[in-house]
């Protein structure tokens, strides 16, 4: 009877593709949201440069990895070689700059785990946070967004994952639940691993793109125009994808020995990394590995009580998906 069940779900999952790739296209931000954000930056740059003319700024984050919904904030890194002045007191800085051309909320928070200037758009209405030399993370955007342009089903499971978290409250780190960043990895890991693969592991290509970040190599292949192609020899449909990735992370994942890489394109062994006990705060009880910082689980945030809520929600997803009558409801009902 269960394969029966199976097999039903297999038919009419199907019906799902429709309602799914509606929600994805309700839930991309229009033309002319991107073009306020392009319009803060380029006062932001100029604000900036008048103090500092080498400083750079740059876009980072959902506003430029492609998986951000309609009215996102925007993060933006402030890159500046200035040695002998502290962060805090570049922060400071920055806030009194701002805070003198009519821009809103502007409030520095220097000790915060990233300190950053906060500020708010009173023209485009757009909010935004401020980091300093956060290079990395200017990197890793970069490959989120290469991976995005590789096959579409990315972009559009991502986007399912990430409206289901936020409904779900299950997208809040200081809660002991993942960041967006870390289920965006958590969906390249799975289509790189699909039978046929609908991803690549852009690290383990040809190095054509290179840069080095406070002694950490990051290195892949970027010319992701050529790879176009890459997952069309597998058919799967976003339905199909969407239930397959909370099936893995209900009932397939090993969360005793299992740590995934998108670096690899690989599950790598929790021994491997000796991440098999809990060390300081780092419990690692659901193990993402960051593709640059390999030291640095992402799931290290979640806790022995937040382990069980993630779980408890995969299930539910899978179980919604299954049987549910009117899944595309269930699915993203508030929590
Ligand atoms: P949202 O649309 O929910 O705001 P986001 O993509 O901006 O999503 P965040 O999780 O807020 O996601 O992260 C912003 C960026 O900061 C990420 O894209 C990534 O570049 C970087 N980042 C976030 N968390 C980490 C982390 N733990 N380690 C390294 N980089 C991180
Ligand atoms: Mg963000």
């Amino acid at each position: 009877r269960n394969f029966k069940r199976q097999m039903e779900c297999r038919i009419d999952i199907e019906g799902l593709n429709a309602p799914f790739l509606a929600i994805y296209e309700s839930l991309i931000p229009a033309e002319e949201e991107k073009a306020k954000q392009k319009q803060l930056l380029t006062l932001l740059e100029k604000l900036v440069s008048k103090e500092w003319p080498k400083a750079r700024l740059y876009l980072y984050g959902s506003c430029a990895n492609s998986f951000d919904f309609s009215k996102s904030d925007i993060d933006v890194c402030l890159t500046i070689e200035e040695a002998d002045i502290k962060k805090s007191e570049i922060l400071l800085k920055l806030a009194d700059i701002l805070q003198s051309d009519n821009l809103q909320n502007v409030q520095a928070l220097t000790r915060a785990r990233v300190p950053i200037v906060k500020l708010k758009d009173p023209v485009t209405g757009i909010s935004c946070d401020i980091c300093i030399n956060n290079v990395l993370a200017v990197v890793n955007t970069k490959l989120l967004r290469d991976y995005a342009q590789i096959d579409v089903r990315l972009r559009q499971l991502a986007f399912i994952v990430k409206h289901w978290a936020k409904s779900r409250g299950v997208n809040e780190t200081y809660q002991g639940t993942l960041s967006s960043y870390a289920y965006v990895l958590m969906c390249i890991h799975f289509l790189q691993q699909r039978k046929p693969a609908i991803l690549p592991c852009l690290q383990g290509m040809e190095t054509t793109y290179s840069v080095t970040v406070e002694d950490v190599d990051c290195a892949f292949f970027d010319r992701v125009e050529k790879l176009r192609d890459f997952g069309s020899h597998n058919k799967e449909s976003i339905a199909q994808l969407v239930w397959a990735f909370f099936n893995y992370w209900a009932y397939c994942h090993d969360y005793t020995d299992a740590v995934i890489s998108v670096r690899t394109g690989n599950i790598i062994s929790k021994r491997l990394k000796d991440w098999t006990r809990r060390i300081g705060n780092d419990r690692h009880l659901i193990c993402i590995e960051d593709p640059f910082e390999t030291s640095h689980d992402l799931g290290r945030v979640v806790d022995k009580h937040s382990i069980k809520v993630l779980r408890e929600e995969f299930e539910r997803a899978a179980d919604i998906l299954q049987y549910d009558p009117n899944p595309c409801v269930a699915l993203f009902e508030p929590y």
